[in-house]
């Protein structure tokens, strides 16, 4: 399959590499998102591999980096094509957000419906908004598959985000019928991509959050939802300063992954050197405990670590060092600890912690009403 992405051509047994216009600036001059496609026989699936939406997020860089080389392209059985950087004004300013889009990068892909573009009231689609939806139109013509590569919090778990497979609850019987046997399939794709990874796995915020988030407009929200390729979201521990614990986990875990996509051979290697959390029952993400008073608080729990409802997760002090309100932050579910959240000084009705929280939701589900 020949490929072409911006100015990066696919040739059979190399590395191309290239560039793809994003942005044009008033001051003359572009924003180009780095392109590497990287062919190996030709005849074979096409992965995409993604990092740095989010500018702040330094890890996946190192990893593609280190994933892309020659001898993989002898090894590999079809294509990866891969963006670096999908953010280069935020990689440059160390921020999350580009300046020329205020607001998260990750909720700008498309979410299917159609915008009354003529109402003068509503603001127009900013520049990223429109590039990044050139980008998905690209992507949906030559992706069978999408990772896009993630940081959270100051030591973190390495984690996987998986989106949860919504289908439109809509028609005749037969249509819904055959609406939810397409999304099992995707879901069940979704779940052999994680256990190939084989890092720790969390599913996605519940239907309301998830969608309030506007998460399904995020890289692989839309590419699950809206393109339905299976897609997973890896979160890679520190953002600025990566783990190269991590790092090289999630190079494993990458290969493993294309070895299950039938683009390598060979049998999947152990994931060793981090915190791999297997509580025993799925979870899903949440923003818990969260203080009820302004404080500054000293966690007791460390990342990876299993908690039982009723645990001390944090001391809760005044800025004079005196135990205030709670004294002493408890968990208020069973779970394990994802990571600190940026920062010791909080605001009421702020969270201490990231936690894997127990998931009894279904991973497939009909659409909410009115999308
Ligand atoms: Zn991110």
């Amino acid at each position: 399959m020949k490929l072409q992405l911006g100015t990066a051509r696919s040739s059979a047994g190399k590395l191309a590499y290239g560039t793809w216009d994003l942005v044009e600036h008033p001051t003359g001059g572009l924003d180009r998102l780095p392109v590497i496609i990287a062919q190996g026989n030709p005849r074979g699936k096409v992965f995409w591999l993604t990092a740095g939406i989010h500018g702040n997020e330094h890890a996946g860089l190192q990893v593609l980096h280190l994933l892309l080389n020659r001898e993989l392209v002898r090894r590999l059985k079809g294509t990866i094509v891969c963006i670096p950087a999908l953010n280069p004004a935020g990689l440059r300013t160390m921020k999350r957000e580009a300046y020329y889009h205020s607001g998260d990068p990750n909720r700008l892909f498309p979410d299917g419906r159609t915008r009354d573009l003529q109402d003068p009231d509503l603001d127009p689609p900013s520049v990223l908004e429109q590039a990044y939806g050139r980008l998905f139109d690209e992507l949906r013509q030559s992706a069978n598959y999408w990772i896009d590569l993630h940081n959270t919090w100051t030591g973190s778990v390495s984690m996987i985000y998986r989106d949860r497979v919504y289908y439109r609850d809509q028609g005749t019987a037969a249509q819904v019928k055959a609406a939810r046997a397409e999304a099992h399939e995707l879901d069940r794709k979704l779940g052999e991509m994680c256990e190939a990874y084989g890092h720790s796995v969390l599913n996605e915020m519940g239907c309301a959050a998830y969608f309030d988030d506007k998460l399904h407009r995020s890289t692989t929200g839309a590419a699950v939802n809206i393109a339905r390729i299976p897609g997973l979201t890896m979160e890679l521990g520190t953002g600025h300063m990566p783990d190269p614990h991590i790092v090289k986990a999630c190079v494993t875990g990458l290969t493993n992954v294309l070895k299950w996509a039938g683009m390598l051979e060979g049998e999947y290697e152990p994931i060793t050197g981090i915190k791999v959390v297997q509580p025993g029952y799925p979870c899903r993400r949440r923003g818990t405990p969260r203080v009820s008073v302004p404080c500054v608080v000293r966690h007791l729990v460390e990342p990876g670590d299993v908690v039982r409802k009723g645990d001390p997760i944090a001391e809760v002090r005044d800025i004079w060092g005196r135990p205030i309100a709670e004294k002493i932050l408890v968990a208020d579910t069973d779970g394990w600890i994802m990571g600190r959240t940026h920062g010791i000084v909080h605001y009421p009705g702020t969270e201490v912690t990231g936690m894997g929280v127990p998931d009894d939701l279904p991973t497939v589900m009909p659409y909410p009403a009115g999308y």
